[in-house]
């Protein structure tokens, strides 16, 4: 039994280097992996002391070795690990710089550990000189070099090579995962689970639970013989932008189905609106953005102008609720209602009337329950072309359009601009869309916030069953 259950085989090619292949059909929702991930780090850069352990924040430090935090509730770290640190000289101020690489050194000296951690991939000639490579130098390699690490580790040649090639296979390979308490997120190695080749329209879908372990599922059926793909990328950027992310970050050139057409599926998510005809879109073909209706042709510096000037005022309208909605109709007269940085614009504002419409204090209105609904639709509309078949995203997107519209109907009841039958029909579309919402959810780890709203849905879909049942007795 190899680790995908034997569903999926692992081969190699040239032009994919590694990559999995299903060897039997696999059904919608079925679940192709589960793994533990052999590394957890902070991410660079990250200023917070976080225990070796669990990876909460804490202000304790192991005592026998004084070099890596531990929390009181964790107890003691590995006493090998410990050994090692003890015998650390000049150990580097910023921590969560060099913390990964340390840890990692230490696992390499178990062979099982070493073997499989070389097999990763860290294209250390394509990060040779470059700027990332530089930052890692200053940040991380360079500050290890004036410790004694060389003399501690056995099983590895400690050079400047080594220490860049570990800085490459994560960023390469690793996968975020949300911190266990607060905001924001570690990294990650899943040795699997990186072997999944990239498509920004994936077969599956990779969620993490609260004790980091590791699921992946099918998104919809794969064939058996089909290539197993995950999206290492944002799916709500444009082509441009994921493509660059993925260049930078993972080193190769994106040539999937969405990358190539530059309708992007038909979703139009890089379009910009012809200035010349009332209907018309400008696409991107190879350098020239052209009209699909009447043809005319725009000056593409002008276009990358024009969407650059959106994304500034997207930064600077973060967080203000009018100044993100004047934005968003000032854009929405030259940019495709679909194109990222409006469904980016529309994600911030919802974010806004979701946390307005949660607090206790405040009795939201129908004007702004309205809004909410409305956003979340058009978010909806573009997720079904990025998306197909289940997506986290679009279950969380189609329950935040149902909750406001089952609210609005029930305003509009009691204030005697509907009817009894009519608010019973809008009821009833709820509970489809929040059965739907639920389904897309339901393959989600118990534990984890998916999870949660998958059950929270569950119960607020028994609550509209009885008022429905209530409502037919009337
Ligand atoms: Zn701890
Ligand atoms: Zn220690
Ligand atoms: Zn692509
Ligand atoms: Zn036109």
């Amino acid at each position: 039994m190899n680790k995908f259950n034997n569903k999926c085989s692992v081969e190699k090619s040239d032009q994919l280097g590694r990559y999995v292949v299903s060897v039997q059909d696999i059904d919608e929702g079925e679940t192709i992996l589960t793994e533990k991930p052999i590394l957890i780090f902070p991410v660079f850069g990250d200023e917070t002391q976080r225990c070796c352990q669990c990876f909460k924040e804490t202000g304790d430090i192991c005592k026998s070795c004084a070099k890596f935090p531990i929390c009181a509730s964790c107890g003691p770290h590995n006493d090998f690990e410990c050994q090692i640190l003890q015998k650390l000289e000049k150990m580097p101020r910023k921590l969560n710089n060099v913390f990964g690489v340390i840890r990692c050194l230490v696992e390499m000296e178990n062979d099982e550990f070493s073997e499989v951690f070389n097999t990763m991939e860290a294209h250390q000639s394509e990060r040779r000189g470059t700027a990332i490579w530089k930052i890692h130098h200053n940040t991380t390699v360079d500050p290890l070099l004036g410790t004694n690490i060389k003399s501690l580790i056995k099983n590895a040649e400690v050079d400047s090579d080594l220490l860049q090639r570990i800085c490459g296979v994560f960023v390469v390979n690793s996968f975020d995962i949300k911190v266990p308490d607060g905001v924001g997120c570690l990294r990650s190695l899943f040795p699997n689970a990186a072997l999944l080749a990239h498509d920004c329209v994936a077969n599956t879908i990779v969620s993490i639970d609260d004790n980091f372990q590791m699921k992946i599922y099918a998104n919809r059926d794969i064939k058996s013989g089909e290539l197993v793909t995950y999206c290492y990328t944002n799916p709500l950027w444009g082509t441009s932008k994921r493509r660059e992310s993925l260049l930078v970050g993972k080193y190769f050139h994106c040539m999937c189905k969405r990358c190539e057409d530059s309708s992007e599926l038909g979703s139009h998510m890089s379009s910009i609106l012809c200035p010349s005809c009332p209907d018309g879109s400008l696409i991107q073909r190879n350098s020239n953005w052209r009209c699909v209706e009447c043809n005319t042709i725009e000056d593409p510096s002008e276009i990358e102008e024009l969407v650059t000037d959106a994304e500034l005022s997207l930064t600077e309208s973060e967080g203000n609720l009018r100044l993100l909605e004047t934005t968003l109709r000032r854009y929405s007269k030259v940019l495709h209602k679909n194109h990222h940085v409006l469904v980016e614009l529309k994600q911030d504002i919802s974010a806004i009337l979701r946390n307005l419409i949660n607090d206790p204090t405040f009795n939201p209105n129908v004007e702004l329950l309205q809004r909410k609904a409305q956003l979340c639709g058009e978010i909806l509309d573009v997720l079904k072309i990025v998306q197909p078949g289940i997506s986290v995203m679009k279950g969380i997107a189609l329950y935040e359009f149902a909750l406001p519209t089952s609210d609005i109907g029930r305003m509009n009841f009691d204030s005697g601009k509907i009817t009894k039958d009519e608010l019973k029909r809008i009821l009833e579309k709820t509970q489809k869309d929040l059965k739907e919402a639920a389904r897309m959810l339901s393959y989600e780890p118990l534990d984890s916030s998916e999870g949660q709203l998958a059950r929270n849905i569950a119960m607020d879909l028994k609550e509209l069953q009885e008022e429905i049942k209530d409502i037919r007795s009337w």
